[in-house]
């Protein structure tokens, strides 16, 4: 029971101010750190420390972040024959700065992630059509992820779109989606319809079934996620936990989520233990710091 990851892999430098620099000025002061972040990595991180048995396919630069990631990904497990190397372009980097005041700003550079083209997945086919499920983002070239879209949809295999960065989609691309999992911002963008309530994510996810999606779980952040199928609609509070940082809370929820479905597990038990992990990663700081693991999941919902 395979899950395939394919997606960007960013290292975030993150710099904590007294405020945020105003355009032309230098704010001295504050620590610095570099954590391992990007959706891809994210979610496949999540997938992994949760128990799956994960494939995550990859590029990032031939420079210093480059090693570094290729050495964390093997730490965590994964093969490292599927982090590739852009000889040409930096590694995805985003630069952070987070205030006192708890506000931020983030640039990226999205680099070595723009270069993962169709024609890196040739030694990856056998591998796209024998999982069960494949798990993709948007933070990669629009081309890729239709390609193994097409991939998963001809041999069957269950595509799982996290639309994230927002972005429209053609129809002929959500038709093939086995299930998309927007947050209010992407499914406003995705419908037309502004999703700010359990209604009107409600109406959102049942114009993205319209459009030819099989199955919707539209996420509302502390207010939790709402599932929409063909047999109905069923919503999901959130766990109750002291936030501290809800950075990659999605990613978790959606690396998560994604393992339990490959697992054999029905939907509805799948959101639940994707929702606990999801809540973990609020009481943590950092994007991939903050992915909880299998033990830490078990002992939440116990
Ligand atoms: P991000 O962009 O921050 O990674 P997102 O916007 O993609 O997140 P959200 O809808 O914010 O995703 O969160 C995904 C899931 O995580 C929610 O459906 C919920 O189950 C859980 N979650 C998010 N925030 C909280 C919170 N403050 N407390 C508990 N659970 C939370």
């Amino acid at each position: 029971m395979k899950l395939v990851v394919v997606g960007s892999s960013n290292m975030d430098l993150v710099i904590s101010l007294a405020r945020i620099p105003a355009i032309g000025e230098t704010v001295l002061g504050g620590s610095s750190s570099m954590v391992f972040g990007g959706k891809g990595a994210n979610q496949a991180v999540a997938a992994i420390r949760c128990g799956g048995n994960v494939s995550f396919i990859a590029k990032v630069g031939n420079d210093l972040f480059g090693e570094n990631m290729k050495k964390h990904f093997e730490k965590e497990g994964f093969n490292s024959d599927h982090i590739l190397t852009d000889a040409n372009t930096a590694t995805g980097i985003a630069q952070i700065f987070v205030s006192d005041k708890g506000e931020n700003s983030i640039a990226v550079a999205p680099g070595a992630n723009m270069k993962l083209m169709p024609k890196d997945f040739v030694p990856f086919h056998n591998l796209i059509k024998n999982a069960q499920v494949v798990l993709l983002q948007l933070e990669t070239p629009l081309e890729t992820v239709e390609f193994i879209a097409d991939i998963a949809f001809q041999n069957e295999v269950k595509l799982i779109l996290n639309p994230a960065p927002a972005k429209q989609l053609t129809e002929s691309l959500l038709k093939k989606i086995w299930l998309l999992t927007p947050n209010e911002t992407e499914a406003s963008l995705l419908t037309g319809i502004d999703v700010i309530d359990q209604t009107s994510a409600q109406k959102a996810a049942e114009h993205l079934l319209d459009m030819g999606v099989k199955n919707v779980i539209v996420t509302l952040g502390v207010s939790g996620s709402l599932l929409c199928t063909a047999k109905g609609v069923k919503y999901f509070k959130a766990f109750q936990v002291k936030a501290k940082d809800t950075t990659a809370a999605g990613d978790v929820f959606n690396g998560t989520l994604a393992v339990a479905i490959t697992n054999g597990i029905a939907l509805q038990d799948a959101i639940t233990f994707a929702s606990a992990a999801a809540a973990i990663s609020v009481t943590k700081e950092g994007a991939q710091p903050s992915v909880p693991f299998r033990v830490e999941i078990d002992k939440f919902l116990n």
